[in-house]
């Protein structure tokens, strides 16, 4: 009986792996042409100034409405592109897609405007990424202080110095650099400490928990990354409460639900001529 048992459970894991084996290479074969096809889309999310209610910034995320298998998170199909090697035209597409967007909105609409991209891992390792980002500027005659490149703490497992070197490449060119979802990491402050980047993500995991967890953690990230002039992006806000707690905590920039979620190139436009965010007095 126990060993039957043992068996069924075995054969069970097996089907299950056998139908994640081929759901990922479903999603690898659809993928496999969705730019061509036109099936991706750059949502833009605004990054307010905490501080004076303003949208300063734009953050572009990638959405796959596949016509077989519907809209696919890109949790799902970003892992897989990087996988199989399919990253690296899709990030440069969104580079260029994000550059030409935030050039129209510059010269039409906010002056100031920065537009904050996601690069995977293998992007920042190829050896002429910094000279491609700086022709995708150079092509949409913007400067690089135009551009912020999000990078998660995982980029920068492999080299340091390696790292660090394009990193100063990048920011001589006055491209921006954040880390994203900072703190999910195992090693986040030693990250902090070695790396030069500009900016700070703190992952919305430590914004949801405030309630229970207190400010301890937020305010202490916040205070280190302030001491080194870092400037601080509080991701995952969702209600004023949130808002009101990270404003008070000195972050400098807010994303999240609360304000606006990822939104059309078209919506992301009326939303800048709003000029100012609405506060909690109206609206919410
Ligand atoms: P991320 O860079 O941390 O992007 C923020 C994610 O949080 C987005 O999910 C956004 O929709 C979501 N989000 C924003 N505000 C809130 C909020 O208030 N509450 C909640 N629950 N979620 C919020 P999305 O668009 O599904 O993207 C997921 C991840 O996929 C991104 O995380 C990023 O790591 C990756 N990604 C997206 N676009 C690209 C891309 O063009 N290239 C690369 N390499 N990765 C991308
Ligand atoms: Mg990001
Ligand atoms: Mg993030
Ligand atoms: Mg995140």
């Amino acid at each position: 009986e126990a060993k039957r048992r043992g068996r069924s459970t075995v054969q069970f894991y097996d089907q299950k792996l056998q139908q994640q084996m081929t759901e990922v290479h479903q999603l690898e074969l659809h993928l496999r042409g969705a730019l061509e096809r036109q099936e991706l889309r750059v949502l833009y999310q605004p990054l307010v100034n905490l501080a004076s209610n303003i949208i300063e910034g734009a953050e572009a995320v990638i959405r796959w409405h596949s016509p077989v298998l519907g809209v696919v998170s890109p949790s799902t199909f970003i892992p897989i592109a990087e996988q199989r090697g399919l990253i690296i035209p899709i990030g440069d597409w969104v580079l260029d897609t994000a550059l030409q967007q935030v050039s129209q909105w510059r010269s039409e609409q906010s002056p100031d405007l920065r537009v904050s991209v996601n690069v995977s891992p293998q992007q920042f390792e190829q050896d002429d990424f910094v000279t491609k980002v700086q022709s995708k500027l150079a092509r949409w005659s913007l400067p690089g202080e135009t551009v912020v490149l999000e990078l998660t703490e995982g980029t920068f497992l492999m080299d340091l110095d390696a790292s660090n070197i394009k990193l100063a490449q990048l920011r001589s060119l006055g491209i921006q650099v954040a880390l994203d979802d900072f703190g999910t990491g195992y090693s986040s402050l030693a990250y902090l400490r070695t790396l030069q980047v500009d900016v700070v993500k703190i992952d919305r995991s430590f914004i949801w928990a405030m309630p229970q967890e207190g400010p301890t953690f937020v305010q202490a990230i916040v205070q280190i990354a302030h001491h080194i002039g870092l400037r601080i992006v509080a991701e995952g806000i969702e209600t004023v409460e949130q808002r009101n707690g990270v404003r008070a905590l000195s972050c400098d920039v807010g994303q999240g639900y609360l304000f606006a979620g990822p939104v059309p190139a078209e919506q992301f436009g009326r939303l800048l001529s709003q000029e100012e965010w609405p506060s909690e007095e109206q609206a919410f």
